[in-house]
């Protein structure tokens, strides 16, 4: 299938906005949904729908099996050794927050060091500030070099013996910058410290194998890889996922209730309490067939041309601006356009029909670091056409036009 073609099973593309065909350039942020996975949802709805592990009537075992189908999915997906290290979460975000409330609480104290980089995402960010708040850590940066990528030199500089945990992003939603989390992991590891990689912006765009990677925990969303929002999971090894405290509690997750003590299931469900987010698993598990049966190699080879293409046609414009490294790069593009504030370029390409984002992205202190308050960004998916970048393209030097004093 040609990129022409996936883009004919994702109905929301085949819109006019403001006068003028969809361009959709921010899957980054949420990324549009294939028919596959509308009609997986709806059917899930339509003939399957009840509570699962408990009901023992046919429907509550066929939602089970749905469920916990799509559990078996993921594993697969992120080539996880068995399914019940895989924990369904709201997203990445939750994720994440999971692992620092529970496990890194557990293990850090005064003086140990929790290790991230100036990239992360606010998701990938503020929970560590909180676990290092609340045990006594110290929150360390590694050093970012002047086009955002970082060098093992400076990982091997920052990671200690007194390094508990490091959190890294796999991909950078805003510079665009694929870190080396295998080689992290290794020398993280050699200091006897976990790591957490943020899979959020990686997931969707290629092969992820967590085993090879050696990753420790590993978070991604459903709603940026054509799944639904509200799912997401978070990848553990199953001796540190057995070791950990659930921090949600109630039905579900419990194995003996007594007055004044209770004790818990074993993983995945103790971190699982309430009803969980079934149709949602439903429909990532129809994502992520979805995105299999297309081939994930297929997906970032894609990717790959279409951002060389737009990196060469845009580094054309003057005036433009581009964020992160020239070569090995993920499939975004981070800019602005001369003095014009990117909130104003966005809503000027929108009067166009194209759809891009503009702000800090959740990254505050990376944006200090570029000295900008916000940018603009392009994110291509595997919906996306040379055709889609020079509409970018001719909206922008349309924009340059109405705004020309600001760019000089
Ligand atoms: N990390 C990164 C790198 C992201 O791009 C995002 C989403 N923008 C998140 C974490 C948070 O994902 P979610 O909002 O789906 O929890």
């Amino acid at each position: 299938m040609n990129a022409k073609e996936i883009r004919d099973l994702f109905p929301i593309l085949h819109q006019e906005v403001n006068g003028h065909p969809l361009v959709y350039l921010d899957s980054a942020a949420s990324s549009q949904k294939p028919v596959q996975v509308l009609d997986a949802v709806r059917d899930y709805y339509m003939q399957d729908n009840a509570n699962v592990h408990r009901g023992v009537h046919t429907l509550g075992a066929r939602a089970t099996d749905d469920y916990e189908g799509a559990r078996e999915k993921v594993a697969r997906f992120l080539n996880a050794e068995s399914p019940e290290q895989i924990i369904f979460t709201r997203g990445t975000t939750t994720a994440i927050n999971l692992v620092a409330a529970s496990y890194a609480r557990s293990v850090c104290g005064d003086g140990d060091e929790i290790v991230i980089t100036p990239l992360e995402h606010h998701s990938n960010l503020i929970p560590w500030q909180q676990a290092a708040k609340a045990t006594g850590a110290t929150l360390k940066y590694i050093p970012l070099q002047p086009d955002g990528t970082i060098t093992l030199e400076d990982v091997e500089n920052t990671i200690t013996d007194r390094t508990k945990m490091v959190a890294v992003t796999y991909v950078s939603n805003v510079m665009a910058v694929v870190n080396p989390v295998k080689q992290i992991a290794e020398i993280a590891h050699r200091h006897g410290a976990k790591i957490l990689v943020d899979g959020a912006q990686s997931t969707p765009h290629q092969k992820v194998d967590v085993q090879d990677l050696n990753c420790d925990f590993y978070a991604f969303s459903g709603h940026k890889m054509c799944g639904p929002t509200g799912i997401g999971a978070l990848y553990g090894k199953k001796e540190l996922l057995e070791k950990m405290e659930p921090v949600e509690f109630g039905g579900e997750m419990i194995d003996h209730i007594g007055l004044y003590e209770s004790t818990w299931k074993e993983i995945p469900y103790r971190f699982e309490g309430g009803t969980p987010i079934i149709a949602g698993a439903v429909g990532l598990g129809a994502a992520i067939d979805f995105l299999s049966q297309i081939g994930m190699d297929e997906i970032e080879r894609h990717e790959k041309e279409i951002v060389g293409y737009a990196m060469d046609r845009l580094s054309q414009v003057d005036g433009l601006t581009i964020y992160g490294p020239q070569k090995n790069r993920s499939g975004l593009v981070t800019f602005n356009l001369g003095d014009v504030h990117p909130h104003d370029v966005a809503t000027v390409l929108d009067s166009q029909g194209v759809a891009v984002r503009a702000g800090h992205h959740c990254c505050q202190p990376l944006m200090r670091w570029l000295n900008v308050t916000a940018t603009a960004r392009a994110s291509f998916y595997l919906y996306n056409t040379e055709e889609d970048v020079d509409r970018l393209v001719a909206a922008l030097l349309q924009t340059k036009e109405y705004f020309g004093h600001a760019i000089g």
